[in-house]
């Protein structure tokens, strides 16, 4: 990998030998390190996730527990349960598997977990802690994303940051965290009404990228084929082209499109050996056409993924600290 190429993996491996070793000092002081996942109803893709999960904490010496609930639970229930949870002294921590069935209301659900337990940074408190910079615990993706540029570039005091992308759960939190006075980067926010983004992308010295463009872009396209509308398959170009970059500067790459390989003359997305969609995961940013001119850049995949599902970890053990 070249040099500029931020290895992700090798970044979340560090960081898990450390929490390894931190769990295993909870542990021997006898204080329990200990994530429940909590899933409400079957869910194929919740499963991967979960057994992902129950393999991180592991390798990590956190034991993991995977709460199975009966997809036709009330909501009454459904809180009763994690009210449980929040006073079992033997948890740690708790993560809500998405997504719940429609009779329990998502924002308050994620609200009921205790912030001192809430792994995902994502209780509203934990945000305003985040405002604050008193938090303990934050969402993990923005995260993943402050701690690889904080390792590409130590210094980010005054640096020109341009972060695309502004919702709840990525773009601002990473601006939040941007802002804090010990990093005080110069932190500009643009999101789909800003009127020049290639302005402001190419004056950046520090760049964070966070739309998911492409995918919204191969969704829409998808939705308005099965609506029978004659519609013409999406470029699929990244968001931000290469000549929106500039020369030397460091780019974080959030995002994780998943978008076909390509269409054929028809304008249908070519086919894998099994007969499906042959499908690419790609970031925001042209990586190919930038990776030669910038300090340091994250790949999609391989760059803030991985950070990411260490920082549930660090979040994790973090719970369990302040137990
Ligand atoms: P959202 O859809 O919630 O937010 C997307 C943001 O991007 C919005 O603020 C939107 O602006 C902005 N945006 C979209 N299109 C454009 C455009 N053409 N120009 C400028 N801004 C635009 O997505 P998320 O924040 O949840 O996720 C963002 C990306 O990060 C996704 O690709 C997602 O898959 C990825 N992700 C990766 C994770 C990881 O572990 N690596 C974890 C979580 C997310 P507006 O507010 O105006 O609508």
């Amino acid at each position: 990998m070249a040099a500029n190429i931020i290895d992700g993996k090798a970044v979340a491996e560090e960081i898990k030998q450390q929490l390894a070793a931190e769990a295993g000092q909870l542990r021997e002081a006898g204080r329990p390190v200990r994530l429940v996942a909590v899933q409400v109803g079957e869910d194929a893709a919740s499963k991967l996730y979960t057994d992902m999960q129950a393999r991180h904490c592991e390798s990590v010496g956190i034991e993991y527990e995977l709460l199975e609930l009966p997809g036709d639970l009330s909501e009454a229930d459904f809180l009763g349960r994690i009210e449980q949870l929040n006073a079992d002294a033997s948890v740690s921590g708790m993560i809500l598997q998405m997504p719940l069935p429609d009779q329990i209301d998502t924002a308050r659900a994620q609200t009921a977990v205790s912030p001192a337990k809430d792994v995902e940074g994502i209780h509203p408190e934990n945000m305003g802690r985040l405002f604050t910079g008193t938090g303990v615990v934050a969402p993990c993706t923005p995260m993943a994303a402050f701690e690889l540029l904080q390792r590409a570039c130590p210094d980010l005091s005054g640096k020109e940051t341009v972060v695309v992308g502004r919702s709840t759960i990525v773009g601002k939190p990473i601006a939040m965290m941007l802002q804090h006075k010990k990093i005080s980067a110069t932190v500009t926010i643009c999101h789909t009404r800003t009127r020049d983004l290639r302005f402001h992308t190419r004056r950046a010295e520090v760049l964070v990228a966070a739309t998911g463009y492409s995918q919204v872009c191969w969704q829409r396209y998808q939705r308005a084929r099965k609506a029978g509308e004659d519609v013409q398959p999406p470029g699929l170009e990244p968001l931000i082209a290469a000549d929106m970059v500039s020369e030397g500067a460091i780019v974080i790459d959030v995002a994780t499109n998943r978008v076909p390989k390509g269409f054929d003359e028809q304008g249908n997305p070519l086919k894998n050996e099994k007969g499906k969609t042959a499908m690419r995961t790609v970031g925001d940013v042209d990586f190919e056409g930038v990776k030669d001119k910038v300090a340091a850049i994250t790949p999609v995949p391989g760059g803030v993924g991985p950070v990411t599902v260490a920082m549930l970890l660090k979040n994790t053990i973090a719970c369990a600290k302040i137990a």
